[in-house]
């Protein structure tokens, strides 16, 4: 499991997308209270004092999320699940849809496969959003 504090969104969803167990943090929390609960975890975050002050404590140094997944990923654990295998929002395990007979109109159907987070009621197919995804990994050097 890693800690992601609230200013790294975008960073939660790629690492969703590659697999990893996370919790997004409420920027509402102060430092103290992130540590107390979360301080056995790798904390990654966009504070420099909460990085400093967590015993795991990573400073994620840009705004831009294919820089921060390039300086992350080397030094995070191998990931929980396959990738694609969770909902970006939630983190739950997404479930392959068998009968496409009751997908909603704008889920297309022509996918060769589609998944579904019970969780949030959503559903993912391969489009645009992973090919986006796929480039900006590739442009850092890893392969999906
Ligand atoms: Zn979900």
């Amino acid at each position: 499991m890693i800690v992601l504090d609230a200013m790294l969104g975008r960073l939660s969803r790629y690492l969703r997308l590659l697999g990893y167990d996370l919790i997004c943090v409420s920027s509402d929390l102060s430092d103290d209270i992130i540590i107390k609960e979360y301080g056995n975890y790798l904390i990654l975050t966009r504070d420099r004092n909460l990085a400093r002050k967590a015993p795991k404590g990573i400073y994620v140094i840009s705004d831009n999320v294919t820089e921060q997944t390039k300086q992350v990923l080397p030094i995070l654990p191998k990931p929980d699940h396959e990738k694609f295998s969770l909902c970006t929002i939630c983190g739950n395990n997404l479930t392959e849809v068998v009968d496409r007979n009751k997908l909603p109109e704008y889920v297309p159907k022509d996918k060769d496969k589609i998944y579904y987070c019970e969780k949030c009621n959503k559903y993912y197919w391969y489009g645009s959003h992973l090919k986006n995804f796929e480039k900006s990994m590739g442009k850092i050097g890893i392969e999906i």
